[in-house]
């Protein structure tokens, strides 16, 4: 464990049985990699074994280290978890249950690859207490798919949402991906319609980031493939603030819908800025105003050798954040909240003066004002980049 964090475990202890905690496991493993992918994540599986006795040996001394804390919701991510086999599924799933209390456990999400997965592995993960399942489908067009690097095609992505539905997952997810070179508007549209057909619970929608390289990035910048403009991406999100509700499937966050019930409670709790303890390479952990990354150089933190980046939040920061990513739900937040919680820190001039900048903006409905609740508007969402910046 970082030094620092090891000396800061008696506060940790206290903030991890404060209340429940969420529990994110990474595995950094995948057949291939996407051509846009930025993740920690890894093609060598020799890795893989060793990598998952570490991520056990972890879930093992954290549990005990914050003393069994309560945990209410697990979420599988990668990389790609469904490359776990039954066992390594089996053992990892048994430690978290030794070394937490999953009493209050309302959701456990794994991730899955739609060209990775099988009724058998699927039936099992299910059978093992995993209920949610998000499905990587990106888009519905075998073209778009291979320039993505994705490893399955449109037909295998449809046929892993229904088997995950025979293996008894009530609530799935779908990625649906936006702004890829040569997606029109009209198929972001027709893939999501056919995606909502399925009958699936949630679906994330996600605006194609290239801001790392990757071999994507190197297409554009040569000239060979080129981005859809920023109006042809806003119309996109715009016809599907339309389209999706008339699915069946509301806005509950900039880039989440879901039924009426089948939100994410696992990711709800970022942007609550409830706590959260992230175990594997890569993973960020939040818990009594401190954050740390793991190290993702995959084979350092395999062996131990890596050190987590470890941050206090100052009270400007964990105040700024809670309007930062309150304002991502279309629930909004309740500003006297926040402006009880700035006195708290002796910040009040600065929630003062974001809160004439977003009554500014009520005049023209990018955000909506009722008594002291403030949410973003339907325009103010698509808006949002611009608008949060005030908070950054
Ligand atoms: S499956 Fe996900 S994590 Fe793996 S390479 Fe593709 S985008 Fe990256």
């Amino acid at each position: 464990m970082n030094p620092e964090l090891e000396r800061r475990l008696p506060e940790l202890r206290v903030a991890a049985q404060a209340e429940p905690l969420g529990l994110y496991l990474h595995v950094p493993f995948c057949l291939d990699r996407c051509t846009y992918c930025s993740f920690t994540t890894t093609r060598d599986r020799s890795l893989q074994p060793e990598t998952l006795r570490r991520l056990i040996a972890e879930v093992e001394s954290w549990g005990s280290a914050l003393g069994r804390p309560e945990v209410d919701t697990l979420y599988l991510g990668g990389g790609t978890p469904s490359l776990l086999t039954a066992e390594e599924l089996q053992a990892l799933t048994a430690a978290v249950r030794r070394a937490f209390d999953l009493g209050p456990l309302v959701e456990a999400t794994l991730e899955a690859n739609p060209g990775t997965v099988d009724l058998a592995w699927l039936s099992q993960a299910r059978g093992l207490g995993w209920d949610r399942i998000s499905l990587g489908v990106q888009a519905l067009d075998d073209t778009l798919l291979s320039r993505l690097g994705r490893i399955h095609g449109s037909a295998q992505a449809l046929e892993s949402l229904e088997l995950a539905e025979r293996a008894g997952f009530q609530r799935r997810s779908a990625d649906l991906m936006v702004g890829i070179p040569g997606q029109s508007l009209s198929k972001v549209v027709a893939d999501a319609r056919v995606l909502a057909a399925t009958g699936l619970e949630h679906l994330s929608i996600y605006l194609l980031d290239l801001d790392k390289a990757c071999p994507l990035r190197g297409e554009i910048d040569a000239g060979r493939l080129s981005l859809p403009s920023e109006d042809e991406v806003a119309d996109v999100f715009e016809a599907l603030q339309a389209e999706l509700p008339a699915q069946g499937l509301q806005p509950y966050e900039i880039s989440n819908y879901a039924r009426p019930g089948a939100e994410s409670i696992h990711n709800t709790r970022y942007w609550e800025r409830r706590p959260y303890l992230g175990l594997g390479p890569g993973a960020a952990s939040q818990l009594a105003d401190l954050r740390w990354l793991d190290s993702g150089v995959i084979a350092a933190w395999t062996e131990g050798r890596a050190d987590s980046e470890v941050q206090e939040l100052d009270a400007a920061e964990v105040l700024s954040e809670i309007p930062l990513l309150g304002l991502r739900m279309h629930r909004g937040l309740d500003w006297g909240e926040l402006r009880h919680e700035s006195d708290r820190r002796k910040l009040r001039p600065l929630c003062d003066a974001w809160e004439a900048h977003l009554r500014s903006l009520a005049k023209e409905d990018l955000v909506l004002w009722e008594g002291d609740h403030v949410r973003l508007g339907s325009r103010g969402m698509l808006m949002s980049n611009g608008i949060l910046q005030m908070f950054v």
